[in-house]
């Protein structure tokens, strides 16, 4: 798990006092504050200090803050000009004081930012080293009576835990307004399509009946699926006999069904509007294309005026918004 990793960083100004030298660092070094504050405030106490005290991590149970540069000295352990103060990159583990949850959620974050580090440089963990090796002082203390093996173990399984680029997590409002835009550009797609050459007169044809009356602006979205109940509809409007019709609606629909062109050999889910359009026909429930194409009415034929029927069919709201 990624922890905030922030800086307040050391003015130029008083490197003299907390880190005179640039170097390459070689290592890491670990700490306990043998305090109960957190990072922030340890790390601003450091820098506000004037003596050569100094390290370059503070991590508490909720984040990590970095006072001083990584490739500048600190003043944490103890041995001068040894390996440990000039080589070392220290981190200060919060809360070792009183221990408890707060101590182990900041062990557990300081395992994660020397892992990180490891990567950086391209270490393994045998860089991972403790105040205690350079001057003998019983530093990290918590950590030492919990168990050193114990937090380079944490390391190792920091290290092999794969970064993966982290998603942001999304409110739910921002989530909505992206599921928002993806319909929308759907819809868009949809519209743009053009009526495929081969069902272009049948679309006319049930757009001129008022069987199936596309969106509220009008358009036919060819390429889109039609569900049941706008089927049903569209049945209806065909048959243009309104609810006395359910009958019919319910006997092409089932003809349609046993022609294989609804559920058989066309899977519900991959049926466009412009292939409906087509079954329409195909059943003979388009008078006009009946008469161009020379077949015989299979069901009655439907009122001639088209707005009528338009309004009187039940669905038609529905068709309107859903198609
Ligand atoms: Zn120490």
């Amino acid at each position: 798990m990624a922890v905030p990793v922030r800086q307040n960083l050391c003015p130029a100004s008083r490197y003299d006092i907390k880190c005179p030298y640039t170097r390459t660092p070689t290592r890491v070094v670990i700490h306990n504050t043998a305090n109960d504050a957190p990072a922030e405030n340890e790390i601003s106490y450091m820098l506000s200090r004037p003596e050569e005290i100094s390290f370059h991590y503070g991590v508490d149970d909720k984040e990590a803050v970095q006072g001083l540069p990584l490739d500048r000295n600190a003043w944490a352990s103890g041995d001068g000009h040894g390996k440990g103060n000039m080589e070392g990159i220290h981190i200060e583990i919060c809360y070792s004081l009183s221990g408890g949850s707060r101590f182990a959620a900041a062990e557990k974050n300081a395992a994660w930012l020397t892992a990180q580090l490891l990567r950086q440089y391209g270490w393994g963990v045998e860089k991972v080293t403790k105040h205690q090796d350079y001057d003998g002082k019983y530093c990290p203390h918590r950590t030492l009576d919990l168990g050193w093996g114990r937090f380079v173990e944490m390391v190792k399984k920091e290290l092999n835990t794969p970064e993966k680029e982290e998603e942001p997590d999304l409110t739910e409002a921002e989530a909505r307004k992206i599921a928002q835009e993806e319909i929308g550009n759907y819809f868009a797609a949809l519209e743009e399509k053009p009526v495929s050459g081969w069902a272009k007169k049948h679309v006319e044809l049930v757009k001129e009946r008022g069987i199936m009356n596309g969106d509220k602006d009008g358009g036919f979205r060819p390429g889109d699926v039609i569900t049941r109940e706008e089927v049903a509809s569209a049945l209806v409007n065909a048959l243009g006999l309104g609810k006395e019709a359910s009958d019919y609606a319910r006997q092409a629909f089932e003809k349609a069904t046993q022609a294989g062109l609804l559920d058989g050999a066309m899977p519900r889910e991959a049926l466009t509007r412009e292939q409906f359009a087509l079954v329409l026909d195909k059943l003979g429930l388009v008078p006009w294309a009946e008469e161009e194409a020379g077949e015989e009415p299979q069901q009655p034929a439907a009122p001639d005026d088209p707005q009528d029927q338009q309004e009187d069919a039940p669905g038609g709201e529905a068709e309107k918004e859903n198609g």
